[in-house]
């Protein structure tokens, strides 16, 4: 799925607080197609396993409780220059140095209850979507 593929996580808060459709319209109104579409949840060690990267960094504990503490949505989302072009919709990590505009500023509370998850790589969108789908999941 290289170049033109990312994925994303719709997070715990955002689903709480009802956001879901409202971040699901803003990435088709961007021009992203999904090619694959999850609710679920994740348990803590599977949090820890998504995010090992973070591993022994101060915020990867809250993080980890808080990615596991309600359903998300996962899913595959295709457009040309994919990676880029959903980070610059969704913002900065921080909501707080977000744009107006981006869904973390419109939708995040804090810095790790930002909203949602976009993959910063190629390489990582494919680890990330192997981790939440299986093949007959996605459409091709
Ligand atoms: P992203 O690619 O923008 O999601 O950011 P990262 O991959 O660097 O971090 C993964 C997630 O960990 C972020 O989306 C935040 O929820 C959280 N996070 C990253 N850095 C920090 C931090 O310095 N403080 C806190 N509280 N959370 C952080």
């Amino acid at each position: 799925m290289a170049g033109n593929m990312t994925f994303t996580i719709i997070k715990p808060t955002a689903i709480k607080n009802n956001y879901a459709g409202a971040i699901l319209k803003m990435i088709n109104e961007a021009g992203f197609v999904i090619k694959a579409l999850k609710f679920t949840r994740i348990s803590k060690t599977q949090a820890a396993a998504f995010y090992a990267v973070h591993e022994g960094k101060p915020f990867f504990k809250n993080l980890i409780k808080f990615m596991s503490s309600g359903p998300i949505i996962t899913a595959i989302l295709e457009k040309e220059n994919a990676i880029e072009d959903f980070r610059e919709l969704i913002g900065a990590t921080n909501p707080e140095n977000a744009k107006e505009g981006t869904v973390r500023k419109l939708f995040a509370c804090s810095m790790t209850e930002n909203a949602v998850h976009g993959s910063d790589s190629d390489e990582n969108a494919q680890i990330e979507a192997d981790f939440f789908f299986n093949r007959l999941e996605i459409y091709y």
